[in-house]
């Protein structure tokens, strides 16, 4: 039997941290829902070309590291969604409850350990 109250709050703590992260290298958009990298705040006025670069880079950076944290914020909204329902915590092909220690470590696991390839957890 799985301790779906443990796996909440552990979810929600997640999704917290990720809710902090997040912050700091974007903002939500509250018209689309989505979550939009932000440059960096300048300090200085822009002065060079070199600077322009550095910080578009810098941007680039911010962004490959916010689209992972989006849909691992993904996932876990909808875990915390579906943890109700009955198929809460049963893996998508064998139908069978995931293993506890698996969902410790990803409560938003979608399969059990045997069909950790089989779902992409992008998706
Ligand atoms: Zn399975």
């Amino acid at each position: 039997m799985l301790d779906k109250k443990k796996i909440k709050e552990k979810l929600e703590s997640e999704r917290d941290v990720l809710l902090e992260q997040m912050k700091g290298l974007g903002r939500l958009n509250e018209e689309t829902g989505e979550w939009e990298t932000t440059p960096e705040e300048l300090e200085f006025p822009e002065s060079d070309e070199n600077d322009k670069a550095d910080r578009f880079e810098d941007f680039e950076a911010r962004s490959s590291m916010m689209k992972p944290l989006e849909t691992r914020l993904s996932n876990i909204l909808k875990a915390i969604k579906g943890i109700n329902r009955e198929s809460f915590g049963k893996c998508e092909v064998c139908k069978k409850d995931i293993e506890m220690t698996r969902l410790e470590v990803n409560p938003a696991a979608r399969t059990c350990k045997k069909h950790l390839d089989s779902i992409s957890e992008e998706s």
